[in-house]
């Protein structure tokens, strides 16, 4: 099982405090995120994550053609709704590409702990035997 992690600026930290609190699940599964969120995230718990170039360098595009080649089974990407970003339409892309592959997504902290508690409970498991 492969999960994904984007925050944009104004979410970096909510992010880092959610796998922090979320840490002992996230460590059984294989974690990816755009290359800001990765580092901070890795810093903050130690969890082994694979770092695509920062969203603004083309991470976003990365984690786009990941999730589009079927390697992503979960999204995490904690948007920031009050400011545009020059990248925006990647970020719409990224969530377009989730719907196309039928990948579950949390945009904000209310879902993103609802798919966590699916993931322990084994809910999610399905997404090993489509792929
Ligand atoms: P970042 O990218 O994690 O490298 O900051 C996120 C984004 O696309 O805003």
């Amino acid at each position: 099982m492969n999960i994904a992690l984007i925050a944009h600026d104004a979410k970096k930290e909510l992010m880092v405090q959610f796998c922090i609190a979320y840490c002992g699940v996230l460590s059984r599964y294989n974690l990816c995120a755009t290359g800001t969120t990765g580092k901070l995230v890795s810093e903050a718990t130690g969890l082994q994550i694979q770092r695509f170039l920062s969203g603004s360098q083309g991470g976003d595009q990365q984690l786009a053609s990941s999730i589009s080649c079927n390697e992503i089974d979960l999204l995490i990407f904690f948007r920031d709704p009050l400011t545009m970003k020059s990248h925006e339409p990647n970020d719409a892309n990224i969530l377009r590409l989730c719907d196309v592959h039928n990948i579950p997504v949390a945009t904000n902290i209310a879902t993103a702990e609802a798919l966590i508690h699916a993931l322990e409970h084994g809910d999610l498991d399905w997404r090993e035997y489509v792929r």
